[in-house]
């Protein structure tokens, strides 16, 4: 899986830093597109949509490549829903899983995207009072999404199911919702339920049969039923990701034995985010300096890139594989050359002690084993694919916004250009 160490690559790589400068990500189309094979691959009985979950990186050259292999769209706002339209992603193959309660403008194009097809998976009972008229006036239909009471996240923010989390109607507010559905003639064809990002594989297998029975229990108009996203990916070694073929193989029993008990057939929807996206990203940067704190203290390396462009080890605690090599090119070291002789911290240029890409659960900087770098190596963070490009705190410390490639293992091409300053201040008044 790990291409970045390929000897095309690494010239890959220098090529864009020779003629655009650190820091910038570098996405492997190669892997990009593997995972959404098997995502499209993946087991269910009675059809299947997978959906990219948008928000895990919206770049639009991504989104179209995404959407030419067979897949639609989950949006987190009615402006991530324009900005797939922008893209080229028709209404039809969007659907809006929103914890915003859209109102002025945002109501307008919500109602205009659902003229063009956009499904609408409301959130809350509010959420379905805001449409409910529109909806019942045009004829459509709806997807709810509904909390399931419990839920799995690779840490406690990520956690979307259980009850620190208001994702989604409460089975406790079932009751209202179908109540004030059926006095408007709206039907929910689909349900919707998303535990959580990267947690238990167990979680998730779970999920599906909690998630059946409500459907059997309280949604006699489903047609379909969306299990969400949060599939694991390993970014390291030691993690263990989620088997998706396994995990269809399990939904496709369930929906079977739902259908032999029931007689409905139930398509399947999933919505993977990071599982598409995660590991064909790299974060790459270059080492600006070293330092150290003393005989009882850490090496550090210093990058020109790091919390604004990967904040997820200060967000979540997660750990990333680091590749090293030098300016002509011979690699220093990767996950699977490193050995312990030099351990170090790897940190950014932010004004920000938690600016590490190797905290630890304390949210200190540890040193971990990582190749002797020097000043003008490049460090390349990987697994950066999700989550970072879309997510991170860009301007903070007046850094810009940092450009993007994509690489197919033969060409590389610029899908976004470095911010400038100026577009910085370009609002302030
Ligand atoms: C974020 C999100 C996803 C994707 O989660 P991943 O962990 O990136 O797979 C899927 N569905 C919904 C509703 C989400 O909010």
């Amino acid at each position: 899986m790990n291409r970045i160490t390929s000897p095309q690559a690494i010239k890959a790589v220098l090529e864009v830093r020779r003629e655009h400068g650190t820091p910038f990500y570098f996405y492997d189309t190669r892997i990009l597109h593997e995972r959404c094979e098997e995502m499209l691959a993946m087991p269910s009985a009675y059809g299947l949509t997978v959906r990219y979950a948008m928000k895990a990186n919206s770049n639009r050259s991504i989104l179209k490549l995404i959407h030419s292999y067979g897949i639609k769209m989950d949006a987190s706002s009615v402006n991530e829903a324009l900005r797939a339209v922008m893209a080229g992603v028709p209404a039809s193959d969007i659907m809006l899983t929103s914890q915003e309660l859209p109102v002025g403008e945002n109501l307008t194009n919500l109602k205009n995207l659902m003229k063009n097809g956009m499904k609408y998976n409301v959130c809350s009972l509010r959420q379905l009072y805001n449409i409910g008229d529109f909806v019942s006036e045009q004829g459509f239909s709806l997807s709810v999404r509904m909390h399931p009471g419990t839920g799995s996240g690779e840490s406690a923010t990520r956690n979307t199911g259980d009850k620190y989390s208001c994702f989604g109607v409460h089975l406790s507010d079932v009751d209202d919702l179908n109540r004030y559905a059926k006095g408007k003639g709206i039907a929910f064809t689909e349900v919707h339920v998303h535990i959580g990002s990267g947690g238990d594989p167990a979680a998730w297998k779970e999920n599906i049969d909690r998630e059946i029975d409500i459907i059997d229990t309280y949604f006699p108009d489903a047609t379909s039923v969306s299990f969400g996203g949060g599939l694991k990916v390993a970014r390291m070694p030691d993690e263990i990701g989620a088997e998706v073929r396994a995990l269809g193989d399990y939904a496709a029993r369930a929906l079977i034995a739902f259908h032999d008990r029931t007689g409905r057939k139930l398509r399947m929807e999933v919505e993977p985010g990071t599982y598409i996206v995660a590991q064909c990203g790299y974060a790459v940067t270059t080492c600006m300096d070293t330092k150290q704190t003393g005989e009882d203290g850490l090496n550090f390396l210093i990058t020109d890139g790091g919390l604004e462009i990967n904040s997820r080890p200060l967000m979540y605690g997660s750990r990333h594989p680091f590749y090293v090599f030098g300016s002509d090119g011979v690699l220093i070291s990767s996950e699977e050359t490193v050995s312990d002789e030099f351990c170090a911290a790897v940190v950014g240029k932010c004004c920000e002690s938690g600016d590490c890409q190797t905290l630890d659960s304390e949210g200190r900087s540890e040193a971990r084993p990582i190749g002797r770098a020097e000043a003008g190596d490049v460090v390349c963070i990987g697994g950066v694919g999700a989550y970072c490009s879309s997510m991170t705190p860009f301007n903070y410390n007046s850094h810009t916004q940092v450009p993007e490639f994509l690489y197919d293992g033969t060409k590389t091409k610029m899908v976004r250009k470095r911010q400038t300053l100026e577009q910085i201040v370009e609002n302030e008044i």
